[in-house]
């Protein structure tokens, strides 16, 4: 009697402590439906246990809070870094990389680093010559991937005003470095669909467009169609076998698994992320989106897009992080419910051997040296 009193206020202290780590702002869990949800911090513990792999992130701080977390969920980050002439912070290199590698060294091999160079040196005479030295300096001091964005193809133009493409001859040698130290390319190039219009508003993808015009092509002469800038992606990929490349965003063939996985048939050194596209798979008849990811389970990363700006609130980003890989875990590895735009979809419930490969060993295969 008193193991069974002791069990329901045992009990009760579980359930109070499940109703009191529910994040706010998110429904709660008897929103759902009739059926028992995990709560949400045993669902971070299942996610903990995987020792998992964010691909693709953006930290931009140095936090002790965020490093707790990090060490609460057992959790390894690549650290991607990007230069944007459109954001004073990323317009610099030097500046990203010395930040970056202070976080790497803070984080007790918590934090890795993938580097970039300076796209926007391209008309420069020594750009190859320089963009090599540069990452080889990077490589040494610990950088496990080289990140190439979609200002190659959708912004940068050289000397005659036409766009540079990933295919550039000046590129090659930069990717022959890359093979030669056995990194790993980190490859977003094009966007969405939606990017080349028209508008669609119910597209998972259509707030960023909103608050991003920039990036917005639609109605916009002149610039090239995303199959002339995916073309160019390929040919990279066709010329250097001994390259590996991670596609991310799933490698901006978002809305089609047939032509990811054609792409997956043809190209052996390409792998893709599901950073920032984690929607797209939720919005694809689920049936189709399991059998992708069992059959192409060796060639599909975890990654998210989450960032951590300097500006922002240490708490705020806390609670996103860990509402996003909750809902990341419910929809890949639990048959719950996650919500997504007002409906409620049905997780995948993928077998455990195929989790262990998306949302960790994959990555060390195809990143070495994380
Ligand atoms: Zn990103």
């Amino acid at each position: 009697m008193k193991t069974f009193i002791s069990r329901v206020l045992l009990s009760l202290l579980i359930l109070g402590a499940v109703v009191a780590v529910d994040f706010p702002g998110q429904p709660s869990v008897a929103a759902y439906g009739p059926e028992a949800q995990t709560s949400a911090q045993d669902t971070l513990k299942a996610f903990a246990a995987m020792r998992p792999i964010d691909v693709h992130v953006h930290v931009f701080k140095t936090d002790a809070a965020f490093q707790a977390l990090l060490e609460r969920l057992h959790l390894k980050l690549v650290n991607i870094l990007v230069m944007d002439d459109t954001l004073p912070y990323r317009k610099e290199l030097a500046p990203q990389v010395k930040d970056a590698q202070a976080l790497v060294r803070s984080s007790h091999g918590h934090v890795a680093l993938c580097t970039t160079f300076d796209p926007y040196k391209f008309g420069d005479a020594s750009f190859t010559a320089d963009a090599i030295k540069q990452i080889d300096q990077n490589f040494t001091q610990g950088a496990v991937a080289v990140k190439i964005w979609k200002n190659i193809g959708m912004e940068i133009k050289n000397s005659d005003g036409k766009f540079i493409m990933a295919d550039d001859p000046k590129f090659e040698p930069i990717y022959k470095d890359i093979a030669k130290h056995g990194k790993t390319l980190m490859s977003h190039q094009a966007e969405p669909d939606v990017a080349w219009g028209p508008p669609d508003p119910s597209d998972p993808s259509w707030s960023y467009y909103q608050e991003n015009p920039q990036w917005f092509l639609y109605n916009k002469p002149g610039f090239p169609s995303k199959q002339e800038i995916l073309q160019a992606r390929d040919h990279v990929l066709a010329e250097n076998p001994d390259l590996r490349m991670v596609g991310v965003h799933l490698g901006s063939m978002e809305k089609s698994l047939d032509n990811i996985a054609d792409h997956l048939d043809r190209y052996p050194n390409f792998a893709v992320d599901t950073a920032a596209r984690m929607e797209y798979l939720m919005i694809t008849p689920p049936e189709k989106v399991r059998a992708f990811l069992i059959k192409y389970q060796d060639r599909v990363l975890y990654g998210t897009d989450l960032d951590f700006l300097a500006s922002a609130d240490v708490h705020d980003v806390l609670k996103d992080w860990q509402s996003t890989y909750v809902r990341d875990w419910k929809f890949l590895a639990t048959d719950e419910t996650v919500e997504y735009n007002g409906k409620q979809i049905r997780g995948l419930k993928l077998p455990a051997p195929v989790l262990h490969k998306i949302f960790r060993s994959n990555a060390l295969h195809w990143i070495p040296g994380l």
